[in-house]
Parts: C-alpha cells; structure tokens; sequence
C-alpha cells in the first residue's frame, strides 16, 4: 500500500466499512464520507477514535470539499442492493452520476488515483458464461433494474472521459457478490435473507425455482481486489468475485445446513430482470493483480453466520 490519505466515499456501508478498516491497518490515514443513505455510523464506530480515521458527513451529489492533500479516492457511495436501490431510484442515479462526477473532480483536484466500484450488473442479464471484462452486457435500460445498472455503466464511461481528457489515474473494478459482516439482515440480498430467516426459524424464501445462479465473494477477498487495483496503475475494467458458482437453491440449503436450522424452504415471486447466471471470469485479476479468492463458501458463510447470529441476538427485543 502506497497511498497515505485515501478518501473513501460511501465509507460506512459494507463494503466501505471494511475497507476504512483494512486501509487504517495498512497505515492509511482515512477520509471516511457518507451520507449514511443505506450505510450507518455504526459501521465505523468502532474506527472513531483512531487518530487517522475521520468520518464526514457529506451527499456526494451535493458539494464537496476534502482539505488536505489526497493520494486515492476509493469511490463507493451508492446504494447497492435491489431493495435499497428500488426504493430510492432517483438518488441511485443521481449518486452513480453526479458523485462520480464530483468523485472524479476530487481526484482530479488532489492529483489523487480514483477506483471505481462498479459492478458485475454491468452485464445485466448475460448472454456470455462466465463474464469476461471484454463483454458489453445485456441491460434493459427501462426496466426497474436499469437504475443502478445504467448508472454504474454512467459511472465506467464517465471514469473513462476523465481518463482520456483529464489524465486522471482511474482504475475501475467490477464486484461480483460479495458477502459478510455488517450486511444489513433486511437489505433484501439473498445471503443476509437466508441466514436471518434460518437464524429465526422462519422459510427461507427462494426466488423462482431457485436454478438461477449467483457467485459469492468474501468480503476480505474482494476488499483485497479492490486495493490490489488501487495500488497498482491499471486502469480496469477488472472482474472481482469468486468463481464458485451456486444456484440459489444450493445457497439456501448450504445456509440452513451450516446455521443447524429446520426451516422449510419456500419459492416465492423472482423479480423482474433477475439475471439467469453470473459468474467472473478472474483470469484478468489473476494475470495483471496477482489477485485470486482464497475463502472458500463454507468458511466465509460460517463467519457471515456467527456475526449475524451475534447481531440478530443483541437487537432482539427482551421476552
Ligand atoms: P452499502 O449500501 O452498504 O454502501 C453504500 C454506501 O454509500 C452507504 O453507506 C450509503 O449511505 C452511501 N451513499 C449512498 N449514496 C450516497 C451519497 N449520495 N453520498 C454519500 N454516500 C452515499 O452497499 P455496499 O454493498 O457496501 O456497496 C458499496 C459499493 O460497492 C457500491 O458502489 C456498490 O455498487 C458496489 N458493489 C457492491 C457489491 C456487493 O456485493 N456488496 C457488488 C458490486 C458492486
């Protein structure tokens, strides 16, 4: 790690939080900046006494200003999940394209290298199996989904016109599923749904028949992606995410399995332009960041589960 003050917008929701917190431990000083839309001040309470930890409270769309020099803008803000971003679709938008732009303007600003957070929806629902970076993606840009999709393919072409016109050092990195501690339990994603619902004995609710397919990432694994591009010159796109590809059946009876529970699995609606398959093809991250996942499925989703099982019990009401 080379850069010694990063600002990391969108800092206090999950992935943000994580990489507040592996950045402090590598000696970065962090400019932690939300707006706590989707994310919390919890998730970085813990950060709050550190003397190189600083938390502002700032809507990125709006105006921005970090004094002090800056050497890397890790640019997260956005609402992420489906539930999050359906009920607040004009901020989506708005956060993937005038607070990248005003992201983009602080990097520019400070001479700093910008990473992108994009994402695997980029591809949309796919023609091509697994993703390869060089795939253009099959978005419907009417569909409830298009919001975040098309604002996060905004955001990559908008990185891009920095690059080229600005000379901003941009790397962009495009997350797959990732999962973990300090997932919010109702943010509507499959993993959290699962382990909240076997935790409190209640159906596991799959989506269809339960044969679409998603591939889930740790979240060390992908936070060590992300600030393997950071630390490098390469400009992306680069495919984060873990290659084990499950249906959503197989997760939900991996989750009811490892949590010990006896719920029953239910098959509800899918919603409207569900992806059919997803899976990285890593062979890029491998070649230009050294980077490949190392926490296999079980491991990361018993950690996943003892937080949430620790959580679920300290915010359940007394009987
Ligand atoms: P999250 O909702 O937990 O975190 C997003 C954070 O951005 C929240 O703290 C929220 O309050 C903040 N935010 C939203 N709008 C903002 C604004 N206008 N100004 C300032 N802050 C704002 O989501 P996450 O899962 O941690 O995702 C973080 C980033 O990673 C997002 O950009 C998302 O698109 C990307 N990503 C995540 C995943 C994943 O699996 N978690 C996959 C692909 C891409």
């Amino acid at each position: 790690m080379t850069a010694r003050r990063v600002v990391v917008t969108g800092g206090a929701g999950f992935l943000g939080s994580h990489l507040c917190e592996r950045l402090l431990a590598e000696g970065a000083s962090v400019i932690c900046m939300d707006n706590f839309l989707t994310g919390s001040p919890g998730n970085v309470e813990h950060l709050l006494g550190r003397p190189r930890f600083r938390l502002i409270e700032c809507d990125l769309t709006g105006y921005v200003h970090v004094p002090g020099p800056v050497d890397l803008v890790l640019h997260f803000a956005s609402a992420a999940s489906p539930v999050d971003y359906l009920r607040h679709p004009i901020a989506t938008l708005k956060v993937g394209s005038i607070g990248t732009l005003h992201a983009l303007g602080l990097a520019r600003e400070k001479g700093a290298r910008f990473v992108l957070a994009s994402t695997s929806e980029v591809y949309g629902d796919p023609l091509e199996h697994p993703q390869r970076e060089t795939y253009w993606g099959n978005v419907n840009p009417v569909g409830p989904r298009s919001v975040y999709d098309e604002a996060k393919r905004f955001a990559e072409s908008l990185t891009t016109a920095y690059r080229v016109s600005h000379g901003v050092d941009t790397g962009i990195v495009r997350i797959f599923n990732t999962y973990g501690p300090r997932m919010r339990p109702y943010d509507g994603r499959a993993i959290p749904t699962f382990v909240r619902q076997a935790i409190n004995g209640e159906p596991l609710t799959v989506t269809g028949t339960g044969t679409q397919t998603r591939s889930i990432c740790y979240v060390d694994d992908t936070v060590r992606g992300v600030l393997a591009l950071a630390a490098s010159d390469f400009p992306g796109p680069v495919n984060i995410g873990n290659p084990a590809e499950l249906s959503m059946l197989a997760l939900a009876m991996t989750i009811r399995e490892l949590t010990g529970s006896r719920s029953p699995i239910a098959f509800v609606d899918r919603p409207v332009d569900d992806p059919e398959v997803r899976r990285p093809d890593t062979a890029l991250a491998a070649a230009r960041l050294g980077w490949q996942p190392v926490v296999d499925v079980a491991a990361g989703l018993r950690r996943t589960i003892a937080w949430f099982e620790r959580e679920l019990l300290e915010t359940r009401p007394a009987s």
